[in-house]
């Protein structure tokens, strides 16, 4: 297709496709080549697709409040606000291209193991038929994930729960009670509806419900407006904990940003549960714990002659893990296999994605290097 029609599908002038189009990126997935936008680009959402004539947008940024009690009220204009469960796992939407069904990770790459698990977990195709246009958006979840692994209830493997559904062209969502009704009568699983409130008292419902999840280990909640357009997300402290352990398992990958803006979500979280001196003092010693201890292991690993890094376990077909391992190692990650056994008819293989930048300075410090700061 030319650029004058991309152009048009986009909604953008053509001198402003232009400009788009040297930072798209080309890629192949089995025979079809394609363009995605790996970074927000002139008012085109990252992660939008150019594949076969025809568009598939990205899934828009989330902005984030750190005070519930303020941030509600300023960022909804809407009289309700619907509260869902942000799950914690990763983006992934899911169209239908000339007759194909393609799982697009959040950058716009086609992941042919997320697509791969779509096809075999989800019937989709009535879906697709009745809406050939439609964008199925939402998070993979669950322990047995490449990328983010979560335990959740109930759920042993991966799991898909759909999020929003959008016009693939033009990223439009569904309102949200539409959706709903519309994914049950598909029989897509969703991720947890936990009430619509009055914009007024949300932040209180809010408060409520961020405590339970808390204390479950889960992730947070995303707030919409009742037709879906404006999106606010807030997060537990079990989460901002998750992560910081997580980073500093990997001290030397992860930026001080990354870090730095999970320790002001807890410091506002504390000041605006107006936290006794004891509460803050608890959390103080939680967030220590997940900072420390978790690169204390990683420095223990190390000086035992292991490696850092990430570890992974997958279960699917042999030919869908293969399909996996080969498109990491296409994207030049390295992927060491550690186990790789047969159960029940799939294959199940776990693998590390090793962090030579950790290992190497953390053995450089273990020899006793000097360091000058
Ligand atoms: P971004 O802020 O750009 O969306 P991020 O990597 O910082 O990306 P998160 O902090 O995880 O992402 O928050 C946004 C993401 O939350 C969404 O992109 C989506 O994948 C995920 N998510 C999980 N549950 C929901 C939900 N119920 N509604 C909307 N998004 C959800
Ligand atoms: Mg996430």
């Amino acid at each position: 297709m030319s650029a004058t029609e991309y152009h048009k599908l986009l909604g953008i002038g053509p001198t402003a496709f232009d400009g788009l189009a040297d930072h798209l990126e080309e890629r192949d997935y089995e025979g079809r080549t394609y363009r995605h936008v790996p970074d927000a680009r002139r008012g085109v959402e990252r992660g939008t697709v150019l594949i076969e004539g025809t568009v598939v947008r990205g899934f828009p940024k989330v902005p984030r409040t750190l005070v519930l009690e303020t941030g509600i009220p300023e960022g909804f204009d809407a009289r309700t606000v619907a509260v869902e469960e942000k799950l914690n796992g990763y983006n992934v939407r899911i169209a239908r291209v000339d007759g194909e069904l393609l799982a697009f990770s959040r950058s716009g790459i086609v992941c042919p193991f997320t697509t791969r698990i779509v096809e075999r977990d989800l019937a989709l195709e009535g879906l697709f038929e009745a809406h050939p246009e439609a964008m199925v958006c939402g998070e993979m979840i669950g322990p047995e994930n490449p990328y983010t692994a979560h335990e959740y209830d109930g759920i042993d493997s991966i799991a898909f729960r759909a999020f929003d559904w959008r016009d693939r062209v033009t990223g439009h969502p569904l309102p949200v009670e539409e959706r709903r009704r519309r994914y049950d009568r598909f029989a897509v699983p969703q991720a947890p509806s936990l009430g619509t409130f009055d914009r007024d008292e949300a932040a209180g419902e809010v408060r409520r419900i961020v405590d339970e999840l808390d204390a479950q280990d889960r992730e947070g909640v995303v707030m919409k407006s009742p037709d879906a357009t404006t999106q606010l997300k807030y997060t537990t402290s079990a989460a901002n904990r998750g992560d910081l352990a997580y980073a500093f398992s990997l001290p030397f990958e992860y930026g001080r940003s990354f870090v730095f803006r999970r320790l002001i979500r807890e410091a506002f979280q504390s000041v605006e549960w107006d936290e006794s001196t004891d509460e803050a003092a608890a959390r103080a010693h939680d967030l220590g714990e997940a900072i420390l201890l978790s690169m204390c292991e990683t420095i223990e690993t190390i000086d035992a002659g292991g490696v850092a890094g990430k570890e992974h376990t997958v279960r699917a077909s042999g030919e869908t893990i293969d399909a996996l391992l080969e498109h990491l190692r296409g994207q030049g990650l390295a992927v060491d296999v550690l186990e790789d056994r047969t159960e029940d008819g799939d294959r199940v293989v776990t693998f590390r994605k090793p962090s030579r930048s950790t290992t190497d300075r953390t053995e450089n410090y273990l020899e006793g290097q000097v360091v000058r700061e």
